[in-house]
């Protein structure tokens, strides 16, 4: 395991490096200053998700989903019950594959609620459905 680890800022998408054992120290992002590591769900636009996807080397689980989809809606509570429970862990966020339909195309998405856990510009699983926390979070620990 390397020292540092690189994170995209979820806000700006500048790529930052921090060490790995800074990651419950609340690390910033060098260039806006928001926080790296939330627990929280962080919503991307297209331009983040692809640097983060590509970028990032903590575990990073994204929910594809849209506002139309009552499922998606349903397990938003849960995903950031999970995202709290293993923060520092792995981070959480969010894309509108409605405003950013090529995201959909270009990873085959044929139904949504679906997670897809990235880390180091790989695709490493897929869990589709809406899902409870504890789910997520066992889901997400088994590829930790
Ligand atoms: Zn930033």
């Amino acid at each position: 395991m390397s020292d540092t680890l690189k994170l995209v800022c979820e806000t700006c998408g500048q790529a930052n490096r921090i060490p790995a054992g800074r990651l419950a120290d609340g690390p910033k992002c060098g260039s806006c200053g928001d926080p790296l590591v939330t627990g929280k769900v962080a919503e991307l636009d297209i331009a983040t998700h692809d640097k983060a996807t590509r970028g990032d080397e903590l575990p990073l689980v994204v929910d594809y989903w849209a506002p139309w989809c009552g499922p998606c809606r349903m397990m938003a509570p849960e995903l950031a019950k999970a995202a709290g429970a293993l923060k520092g862990r792995a981070r959480f966020a969010k894309i509108n594959t409605e405003d950013f339909p090529a995201v959909s195309q270009r990873l085959g998405i044929r139904g949504i609620p679906l997670l897809v856990l990235w880390k180091s510009g790989h695709e490493i699983a897929r869990l589709p459905g809406a899902r409870p926390a504890a789910e997520i979070e066992g889901f997400v620990r088994s590829h930790l």
